[in-house]
C-alpha cells in the first residue's frame, strides 16, 4: 500500500512524521506522495484540510487519518502516543471507510461564461470586508430573500462544528448528506429583513448567491481566501463527491463532539 503524510511543521509533528514514515516504510508500505492510498495528517484540523486539498484530485483512491499534536480535533483523533498503534494497523491494510459529503461551489464570472468549481470539507463562506454585504439568495430557481450584513456561510455536515458552529448553526451528524446556511451579522429592521436562522438543505437542493452592489468581495473555501472580482453568481449544492477517512476503531461523532466541547481527557 502506497502513502503520504501531511505535517503541520512543528517540531513534534516533524518528529513524529519521521517515526511513522519510518515504521510504515520498514512494514513494506511505500512512500509515495504523487499517489498515496492513505495520507497520515499530524497536526491539528487545519493539517487535514491542507491533505484534503492536496489529495482532492484523487478522493476515490485515497483515505485520510489524522493525528492530533495539539488538542483533539474533528478530523485528527488519534494521539501521539498512539503512533505505533496506528502504523501497525495502516500496516495489517484493513482498515473500515467512512464517507462524509463534501460542498461544491461553483462561482460563474459575469463577462465571460467561465465558472470555476471548488470542493469544501468545511465551509465556503462570502464576506465583504469593508461594506455592508448585500447579497440575493435563491433556493431552487426561487427568490428567498436580499441578505444586508458582513457575510453567509454555507458549511458541511463535518464542518458543522467549525465556523458554522461560532455563527450559531446547529451540529449535523456527517450522514445527513446537506448543508447549512448561516448568517453573519444581518442587519434586520423594519426595512431589511433576513430570515434570521440557519438553513438546512438536503442533497439536490441548490442554493444560489447573486450579488447586488458591488460584485467584489471575499469567498473562503476552507481555509482558501479568493478575492474574487466581477463575480455573477456562486451556487452551492452537495456535492456527488465524498472525502474518504480510514477507521481503525469506533470513535462515534457524537463522542468527537462531547470530547471537544463538553470535557475531554484526550
Ligand atoms: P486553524 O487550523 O487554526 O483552525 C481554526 C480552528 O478551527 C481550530 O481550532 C480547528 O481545530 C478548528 N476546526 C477546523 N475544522 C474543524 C471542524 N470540522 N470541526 C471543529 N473544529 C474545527 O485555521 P485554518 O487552518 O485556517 O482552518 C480553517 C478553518 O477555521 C475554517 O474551515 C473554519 O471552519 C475555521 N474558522 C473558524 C472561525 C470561527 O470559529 N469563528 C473563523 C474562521 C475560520
Amino acid at each position: 500500500m502506497k502513502f503520504a503524510i501531511q505535517s503541520r511543521n512543528d517540531e513534534l509533528s516533524n518528529r513524529l512524521m519521521d517515526e511513522a514514515k519510518k515504521y510504515l516504510t520498514d512494514f513494506g508500505l511505500v512512500f509515495d506522495e504523487a499517489e498515496p492510498e492513505i495520507v497520515l495528517s499530524i497536526g491539528g484540523d487545519g493539517t487535514m484540510l491542507h491533505a484534503y486539498h492536496k489529495y482532492q484530485h484523487r478522493l476515490q483512491e485515497t483515505a485520510f487519518v489524522g493525528i492530533h499534536t495539539g488538542h483533539l480535533g474533528f478530523y485528527a483523533d488519534w494521539k501521539p502516543e498512539e503512533i505505533e498503534k496506528l502504523v501497525i494497523a495502516i500496516s495489517r491494510k484493513k482498515f473500515q471507510v467512512i464517507e462524509y459529503p463534501l460542498l461544491e461551489v461553483t462561482v460563474n464570472y459575469q463577462d465571460s461564461n467561465e465558472s470555476v468549481t471548488y470542493l469544501a470539507m468545511n465551509e465556503s463562506t462570502v464576506k465583504s470586508p469593508e461594506v455592508t454585504l448585500v447579497m440575493d439568495v435563491e433556493l431552487n430557481g426561487g427568490h428567498f430573500e436580499r441578505f444586508r450584513g458582513d457575510g453567509l456561510c454555507m458549511s458541511t455536515p463535518s464542518g458543522s462544528t467549525a465556523y458554522n458552529k461560532a455563527l450559531g448553526g446547529a451540529i449535523l451528524h456527517p450522514s445527513l448528506a446537506s448543508m447549512q446556511l448561516t448568517e453573519m451579522a444581518s442587519i434586520n429592521n423594519r426595512v431589511f429583513r433576513t430570515v434570521g436562522a440557519p438553513l438546512v438543505l438536503p442533497a439536490h437542493h441548490k442554493c444560489v448567491l447573486t450579488p447586488v452592489k458591488g460584485p467584489d468581495f471575499m469567498v473562503t473555501i476552507d481555509h482558501l481566501q479568493l478575492f474574487l472580482k466581477d463575480v455573477k453568481s456562486i451556487e452551492y449544492q452537495v456535492s456527488e463527491k465524498r472525502v474518504r477517512f480510514a477507521r481503525f476503531r469506533p470513535f462515534p461523532f457524537w463522542s468527537r463532539v462531547h470530547d471537544s466541547f463538553i470535557d475531554s481527557d484526550v
